[in-house]
């Protein structure tokens, strides 16, 4: 089978399509077909090395399709079911084994590259703005980056709650797409001061919550923007990681919180995971959460879906297609 792996760690060339025999199911997991995968930021730190995984590894951490085989004890899922998962590598390839109790049912009426959209990046938004800091109508949320891949459903998350939303964005036409999904303001931060403005659509009284994916040019004048007792939830690093920091900030900006939450540890047990899948797919259902799938690429195309990611070019999902 087709497959990019990465031998060494650095920029996107050292993803390579190689073949590699279709993997076996061991116990407790079984063999999904892929139709499409999910292309993520975290994969982009996989790769460079920033997060450590034994070389050699095929990217990528979230697939879907149809289930090709099953290994002992598995009793999730049986051969032909369609199905779709977040968080076990090798999704970049034309098959993949994954232990059984990730692997999450597709419902009737969604697509296979919808699942996939759908899967890593949704439940993210959920857990965000319905567990790390529950959103409540009346509140505002700071989402930075909000014409991503996450951005997006975040804004609409928060949107549906009722909460206002001040996205940022890096460009006008992307400040269209975070309006479409229900920002109320949006503030180009690539033009405009976000620390000042924010101040200035909140009368000074900062918001409830900062959503944070950017990291390092964003994080410390994230925190100038928050109430007191304000909530700044530190996701991850598009730009770079955020130094170390001096906890008495905390104190003096407004005994405020600071968490730097991951989605593995809010899809930890099976419950929880099959709560969250389910929770994004029955917005989904109900035409309350819209996937924008940007782009789909050939799976031998996985180095310019990368470049296109971290140059900041896209919007929405993108999706390999092996
Ligand atoms: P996105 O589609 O959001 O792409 C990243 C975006 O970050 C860019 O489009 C860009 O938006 C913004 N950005 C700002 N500065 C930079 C920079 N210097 N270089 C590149 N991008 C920059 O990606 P994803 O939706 O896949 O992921 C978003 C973030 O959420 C990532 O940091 C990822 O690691 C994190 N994440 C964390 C999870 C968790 O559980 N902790 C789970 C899933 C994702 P703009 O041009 O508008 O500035």
């Amino acid at each position: 089978m087709k497959a990019i792996q990465v031998r060494k760690t650095g920029g996107p060339e050292v993803m390579e399509l190689v073949d590699l025999p279709v993997p076996e199911p061991k116990a407790n997991e079984a063999v999904v077909k892929l139709s499409a995968s999910g292309v993520n930021f975290i994969d982009v730190y996989q790769r460079e090395g920033r997060y450590k995984v034994a070389l050699p590894f095929v990217l990528g951490q979230e697939g879907a399709g149809v289930v090709s085989a099953i290994g002992a004890g598995v009793t999730t899922v049986k051969n032909g079911d369609r199905v779709v998962w977040a968080g076990p590598l090798g999704s970049y390839a034309e098959y993949a084994a994954v232990p059984g109790d990730r692997l999450v049912p597709i419902p009737a009426g969604v697509s296979d590259q919808h699942g996939a959209a759908a899967m890593l990046q949704g439940m993210t938004a959920h857990y965000l703005s319905h567990t790390t800091y529950p959103l409540k109508r009346g509140e505002t949320a700071l989402v930075h980056a909000a014409a991503g891949g996450v951005g997006l459903l975040l804004t609409q998350m928060a949107h549906n709650i009722g909460a206002r939303v001040i996205g940022t964005v890096s460009t006008e036409a992307k400040a269209k797409l975070a309006q479409e999904a229900g920002a109320d303001e949006i503030i180009v931060y690539t033009q405009q001061d976000f620390e000042e403005e924010t101040k200035r659509l909140t009368g000074g009284k900062g918001v409830d919550v900062v959503y944070d994916s950017v990291g390092k040019t964003t994080f410390e004048k994230g925190l100038n923007v928050l109430r007191p007792r304000g909530y700044m939830v530190l996701y991850g690093g598009s730009s770079g990681a955020v130094p170390p920091f001096d906890l008495i900030a905390l104190s003096t900006k407004g005994s405020l919180f600071v968490t730097r939450p991951t989605l593995a540890h809010y899809t930890a047990s099976r419950e929880e995971l099959i709560m969250r899948a389910g929770g994004v797919f029955d917005m989904i259902g109900a035409g309350k959460l819209k996937l924008r799938i940007e782009h789909t690429y050939p799976l031998a195309d996985a180095q310019r879906a990368h470049r296109d990611l971290e140059g900041r070019k896209t919007t929405g999902k993108l999706l390999l297609i092996p």
